[in-house]
C-alpha cells in the first residue's frame, strides 16, 4: 500500500480540502488496495450522513427538442437524425401518479432547451405535479433561463435545480459548446439558483475532449466555491451524430475516484451514482454507490419516447417500463447492503 496514497485520503477525509498537487495524486496513482482505501473512506462519510440509504429520483424527460448545439450531446439542434417529442402535461402527469405509486418522492423534469416550454407552461406542470403529490419534490433541469424566470418556478413550487456547469474552464467550454453559448453565464444561473432558495446541482462529465486534469481540479474549485447541494457526475459517452462521434469515451475509473473525491469534499452533498456510468460499466452504478454516491434515478419516462432522449449512444433502461426500472434499481441497491429511502432525500441542510 502506498503511503502518500493512504496519508492525502486521510488530509482529504479529516479537512475536506485538496491541493492540485494531491488532487492529481489521487486521481492518477495508487493500486487495488490503495483505491479500496478511498472508497471505503468515502463510504464511511455518506453512511454518516444518509445512512446507507439511497435516494431515488424519478427522472421524466418530457422533450428532446433543443435550441443548443453542445457539440458532445445527442439532442442538438443541428442533430437533424433525432426523432422529436414533447409530452403534454397530462403525460407528464400520469408519469407522476405511476412514479408516486412506485414509491418515488421526487420527480425530476428533464428536457433540451425547448421554446414551447414557456415559462407559464412549466409553472402550469409544477403547480399540477405539487397539487396531485403535495408530499413529492420536484427537480427541474431544463437548461439555462434568465433569474426572473427561475424565480417563477420556485413560486410555483419547484425545490431543486439541475444545471451541470459543464466545465469551469472558459478555453474548455469553448471547446465544448458553439460561441453562442457561455460558460460564464452557465454558472452565473447557478449562483442565481442558489439565492432564489432552490436546492441546486452542478456538474461535468469526465472525459470530454480535451479536458484535462487542471481542468477537473478548477471545476472542484468552482464547486467550493458555489457549494452545491447535488453534483451530478457521469462518463463522457459519444453519440454517433455528433462532431464528437469518434472521441473516446470517459473513463469509469477516473468518474470513481471522483466521486470518492466529492464525497470527501462535500460530506451533506447529494451525488447521483448516473445512468451515463451505468451505460459504461454494466455495474456502474452500484461501483458509484460503493465510491460514495447516495443517489439514483430511475427513468420513469413513457417507455415508447425512452430510445428518442439519447444523448449518447447505447444508454441503458431504453427498452424498460418505469415498474421494471424501479424493481431493477431497488434489487441493484439491495444487493449491495443499501436500502431505498422512503423520505423525499432532500439535502441534510433542506430538512
Ligand atoms: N438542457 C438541460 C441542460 O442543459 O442542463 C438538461 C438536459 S442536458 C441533455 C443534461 C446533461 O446531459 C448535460 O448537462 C450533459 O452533462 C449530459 N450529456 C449530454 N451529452 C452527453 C454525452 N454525450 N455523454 C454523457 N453525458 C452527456
Amino acid at each position: 500500500m502506498d503511503n502518500g496514497f493512504k496519508n492525502i485520503v486521510d488530509e482529504l477525509k479529516n479537512t475536506q480540502s485538496i491541493t492540485k498537487e494531491q488532487f492529481v495524486y489521487i486521481l492518477e496513482r495508487g493500486d487495488k488496495d490503495d483505491l479500496e482505501y478511498l472508497y471505503a473512506a468515502a463510504r464511511e462519510v455518506s453512511e454518516k450522513v444518509f445512512h446507507k440509504e439511497v435516494y431515488l429520483r424519478g427522472l421524466i424527460e418530457f422533450s428532446n427538442y433543443c435550441k443548443n448545439d453542445c457539440y458532445y450531446c445527442g439532442i442538438r439542434c443541428s442533430n437533424r437524425k433525432a426523432d422529436r417529442y414533447r409530452l403534454t402535461e397530462e403525460e407528464i402527469l400520469s408519469c407522476c401518479d405511476i412514479g408516486e405509486k412506485i414509491g418515488f418522492k421526487t420527480f425530476v423534469l428533464q428536457s433540451g432547451e425547448d421554446p414551447y416550454f414557456t415559462d407559464d407552461r412549466i409553472c402550469d406542470i409544477v403547480r399540477a405535479i405539487k397539487k396531485a403529490h403535495p408530499d413529492c419534490a420536484v427537480t427541474l433541469s431544463i437548461g439555462e433561463k434568465t433569474k426572473e424566470s427561475y424565480k417563477k418556478y420556485y413560486d410555483a413550487g419547484a425545490d431543486r435545480y439541475l444545471l451541470r456547469h459543464e466545465t469551469a474552464n472558459e478555453e474548455h467550454y469553448s471547446k465544448l459548446h458553439p460561441e453562442s453559448m457561455s460558460g460564464a453565464y452557465r454558472k452565473q444561473c447557478l449562483f442565481d439558483l442558489k439565492e432564489i432558495g432552490f436546492q441546486v446541482g452542478c456538474g461535468i462529465m469526465v472525459g470530454t475532449p480535451h479536458q484535462t486534469v487542471d481542468n477537473i481540479y478548477e471545476d472542484i474549485v468552482f464547486m467550493q466555491e458555489l457549494q452545491p447541494h447535488m453534483i451530478g457526475i457521469g462518463p463522457f459517452i459519444p453519440h454517433q451524430d455528433t462532431p464528437f462521434k469518434d472521441e473516446p469515451e470517459g473513463s469509469v475509473d477516473r468518474t470513481l475516484r471522483l466521486l470518492a473525491i466529492l464525497r470527501l469534499l462535500f460530506p451533506k452533498v447529494l451525488l447521483p451514482a448516473t445512468t451515463a456510468l451505468g451505460t459504461a460499466d454494466a455495474l456502474g452504478r452500484e461501483k458509484g454507490i460503493l465510491a460514495g454516491a447516495n443517489v439514483m434515478m430511475p427513468n420513469l419516462s413513457p417507455s415508447n419516447v425512452r430510445d428518442k432522449y439519447l444523448l449518447y449512444d447505447g444508454k441503458i433502461c431504453t427498452g424498460e417500463e418505469a415498474a421494471e426500472c424501479n424493481a431493477c434499481l431497488r434489487g441493484r441497491v439491495s444487493r449491495i447492503g443499501f436500502t431505498v429511502a422512503d423520505s423525499r432525500g432532500d439535502h441534510p441542510d433542506f430538512v
